[in-house]
């Protein structure tokens, strides 16, 4: 029986986003109560398997900088589970958080995933999810529940556009009734920018910074098109002819000549949304816009260039890093909104 209201009264419920840059999860009443980047470090020990030392943020500080038996990865990193076991210590880790570590009864988990999630993988993320201690599992589309959380009208026969780009993936959806009328995910995100950084640095001044200092440029000075004035930071990296650490100093025009292909990339894809659905789909789009959600939502003036693009109205959600779980958290208070957006 879905979500007995007899065994509700004492729900430890929850909801998951697993992000490939950000895990978040929700207990029902209670809100957001993980939001930790979906980083694990291990060692490799042979024969024992893998001894898992760090998740989340104590892990993400790893990242790059761990000596040669320990490495640190993303479980998620394309969207899709690389290590089973690793992913289930991880989300093992964050259940357990969620509920402060008391574990009374093995609770039910709604879990975000990929519209374009296929039979395998959803079985995969099932198991995984069973293994870390749900009694049941269900699913939602991401990119309905973003639309939830950013309070579209998602059951009305009207088209809405929700354009969520994360750190492994950007996916658009249009949603119609509660369902999916088209979806795409596309293997460009933030990930990618942060590696086009580095590159372009390496190339241009021949020095190598680390992906979070990367990162960091982009989220600081970064942006889709010119601001009203140019920003500029400092990094540190190791120069690559005298192999010392070197301060160099870098412009928000260079960063957005850096990041210019994954921008253009993200860009053709909702170009494509637009192709290949019926033309009621662009009226609706002219009067609702596009709603953008995930991290990349908050690069600097990429509403703007979208806007200037499609000549549609842009609208980026508050708090777009959020919209995926804060939407899976009113599926988990309203069976009756569950029962329209599961899969
Ligand atoms: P996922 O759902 O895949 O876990 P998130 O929605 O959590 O991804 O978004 C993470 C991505 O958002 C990362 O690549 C991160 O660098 C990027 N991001 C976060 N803040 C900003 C910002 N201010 N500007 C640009 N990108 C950002
Ligand atoms: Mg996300």
């Amino acid at each position: 029986m879905l979500f007995d209201p007899i065994i509700d009264r004492f729900s430890n419920d929850l909801a998951i986003d697993l992000g490939t840059a950000n895990t978040l999860v929700c207990v029902k009443g209670r809100g957001v109560v993980v939001n930790e980047p979906s980083v694990v470090a291990f060692s490799r020990n042979g024969e024992d398997g893998n001894r898992v030392l760090a998740i989340g943020n104590d892990a993400r500080a790893m990242l790059g900088r761990t000596p040669r038996h320990i490495v640190a990865i993303r479980p998620f990193k394309d969207g899709v589970i690389a290590d089973f076991g690793i992913t289930e210590a991880m989300l093992r880790h964050f259940i357990k958080k969620a509920h402060n570590r008391r574990t009374l009864i093995r609770p039910r988990v709604i879990v975000c995933v990929p519209s374009g999630i296929t039979p395998v993988e959803k079985r995969a993320v099932r198991e995984v999810t069973e293994a870390a201690g749900a009694r049941e599992v269900y699913f939602i589309a991401k990119a309905l529940a973003a639309a939830i959380g950013v309070g579209l009208p998602i059951t009305e026969p009207t088209c809405n556009m929700v354009l969520d780009i994360g750190g492994g993936t950007t996916e658009v959806a249009v949603i119609s009734l509660a369902g999916i009328v088209y979806s795409k995910s596309v293997r460009v995100g933030g990930d990618m920018m942060d590696e086009a950084i580095l590159q372009y640095i390496k190339r241009k001044y021949n020095l190598l910074i680390g992906e979070r200092t990367a990162e960091l440029i982009k989220t600081t000075i970064g942006n889709a098109c010119a601001g009203d004035k140019v920003e500029r930071m400092q990094i540190k990296g190791r120069d690559l002819v005298s192999g010392i650490p070197k301060i160099i100093g870098v412009d928000s025009d260079e960063i957005r000549e850096a990041i210019s292909v994954q921008i253009e990339e993200i860009f053709e894809t909702v170009k494509e949304a637009f192709e290949k659905n019926p033309p009621e789909l662009a009226a609706d789009m002219i009067e609702k816009g596009i709603v953008l959600t995930g991290g990349g939502a908050l690069l600097k003036n990429l509403d703007k260039a979208l806007q200037e693009k499609t000549g549609l109205p842009i609208t980026v959600a508050d708090d777009p890093l959020s919209s995926v779980v804060k939407g899976s958290e009113k599926a988990l208070n309203s069976i009756e909104i569950l029962r329209q957006v599961m899969i």
